[in-house]
């Protein structure tokens, strides 16, 4: 699905991929307009891409519907270990935190790491990094919802894993400023200490002036090994946004993933796709905005 920003300023936003149940489907939708709204304002305001992404994965955290922040999947000890990433397309600077347990807003702490002479911080380190930056430790209980422990111990009785709803954003803001941001709570009853695609560099999160940014979501370990992100921004050398989104997607499925990517380019062309049942998302544009749930029109 592509589509075309008139007056260059545009944001997109994903809050997952996965079989989402119907009844489900609208307070998703609200949400991910919601943050595609309030990250719009800003834009308007001419903040720039990168705050504009964080605000909307920022909004989405706090969310508890979806996984990321508060309301994240909980891995095998039944605690929510959080990652997450920003990326800036103009200087090609990148921030990530992975398997964090303290922090309420891991794309925040992603955003100082991108401030720090480092790339990816991770567990204890990171949640040192947080106090000393001022970002105030919570209670890891803080962030299990009643919803996600239901679905904690039916995979634990059935020895099942899965996700839906981990939370991305890319933007284009009025200087041509490119950047993307993407936190998860990642895959339910993952292995402690599991890292994800989100917060490593080119697999779930990615934007390089010029080009496009991308955020992803989906089976981590197929977007780490295939560079996901990356893969649908450098194809943009010779593909269309909407071309360049389904290559990425298509080298997941070759290694048997699946999930969807949200992709803008440098001229303002919106794309999305996604090979799971379903994926939410929503994108405000100087000619308006919608929201989207499964591929169908
Ligand atoms: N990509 C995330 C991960 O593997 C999960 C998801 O997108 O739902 O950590």
């Amino acid at each position: 699905m592509e589509l075309v920003a008139a007056e260059g300023l545009a944001v997109l936003v994903h809050g997952g991929a996965g079989k989402i149940d119907r009844a489900e489907w609208d307070v998703r939708l609200e949400g991910v307009t919601r943050a595609a709204e309030s990250a719009w304002m800003l834009l308007r305001k001419k903040a720039d891409a990168l705050t504009a992404a964080i605000e909307a994965v920022r909004i989405l955290e706090d969310d508890p519907v979806f996984n990321a922040g508060t309301g994240s999947a909980l891995n095998r000890e039944g605690f929510a270990e959080l990652d997450a990433a920003v990326m800036d397309g103009g200087s090609l600077s990148f921030g990530g935190v992975a398997a964090v347990r303290d922090v309420r807003n891991p794309v925040m702490l992603a955003r100082e790491v991108m401030y720090s002479e480092h790339v990816l911080l991770v567990g204890e380190g990171a949640s040192r990094f947080a106090r000393e930056r001022g970002i105030p430790a919570c209670d890891p209980r803080e962030l299990i919802t009643e919803r996600q422990l239901a679905r904690w111990m039916e995979a634990r009785r059935h020895k099942k894993s899965g996700k839906t709803g981990t939370v991305g954003a890319v933007a284009l803001d009025a200087r041509g400023g490119l950047a993307a941001a993407t936190s998860t709570g990642g895959m339910l009853d993952k292995r402690v200490g599991r890292v994800g695609d989100a917060p490593l560099p080119g697999a779930g999160t990615y934007a390089a002036a010029g080009l496009g940014a991308a955020s992803a979501t989906g089976h981590g370990e197929y977007f780490a090994r295939t560079l996901a992100a990356y893969r649908a921004v450098a194809a943009l050398y010779e593909l269309t946004p909407d071309e360049a989104v389904k290559k990425s997607l298509d080298a997941v499925a070759g290694l048997g993933g699946s999930g969807g990517l949200i992709m803008i380019d440098a001229e303002g062309r919106l794309a999305w796709e996604h090979t799971s049942p379903q994926m939410s998302v929503a994108w405000r544009t100087g000619s308006g905005g919608g929201a989207r749930m499964t591929n169908e029109e």
